[in-house]
């Protein structure tokens, strides 16, 4: 899974259009039923990357999903995809949904969460799983582990 820099991808109908310019700090597969909802489908699949790494250059996303105070949904104005969630006041981060990316190839969920809600049949090859959220405590050392393993997994070998 060779990454190569920077990522750029967009939703459905190509209105918006974005780009990474660093790795991602972690990969998730989520099973919550939130999830299941706004994909239409078993879990939800993100990348975070570092918040000044990452940036639409084209097209305005518009809030959706809860439209809540604590979470923001972006999506397409046009095509209505799904497109990253940003968390009110944390500003380190962004949160893509990784299968919008034009090169998917690199990707692999390294966690799962919400497997307490997940479909019966869905199972992800994540490398740990968390029955809710990881306590926020675990999350440095979750990106950390990201980082070694998706180095290892890249070096050829
Ligand atoms: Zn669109
Ligand atoms: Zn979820």
């Amino acid at each position: 899974m060779s990454l190569s820099l920077p990522l750029e991808g967009g939703c459905r109908c190509g209105a918006v259009r974005f780009r990474a310019a660093a790795p991602p700090m972690l990969t998730m597969a989520c099973h919550c039923t939130g999830c299941q909802r706004m994909t239409a489908s078993a879990y939800s699949l993100s990348a975070a990357f570092p918040s000044e790494a990452f940036a639409v250059i084209a097209g305005e996303p518009v809030p959706g999903g809860l439209k809540r105070a604590d979470i923001h949904h972006f999506f397409c104005p046009s095509c209505l995809s799904w497109l990253f969630t940003q968390l009110e006041g944390v500003d380190s981060f962004v949160n893509v949904r990784a299968p919008l990316f034009d090169d998917t190839s690199w990707f692999s969920p390294f966690i799962e969460t919400w497997t307490a809600e997940k479909l019966p049949f869905a199972s992800v090859p994540a490398v740990h799983s968390f029955a809710a959220l990881p306590a926020m405590a675990d999350y440095e050392g979750l990106v950390r582990a990201y980082g070694e393993w998706a180095g290892a997994a890249s070096s050829p070998g």
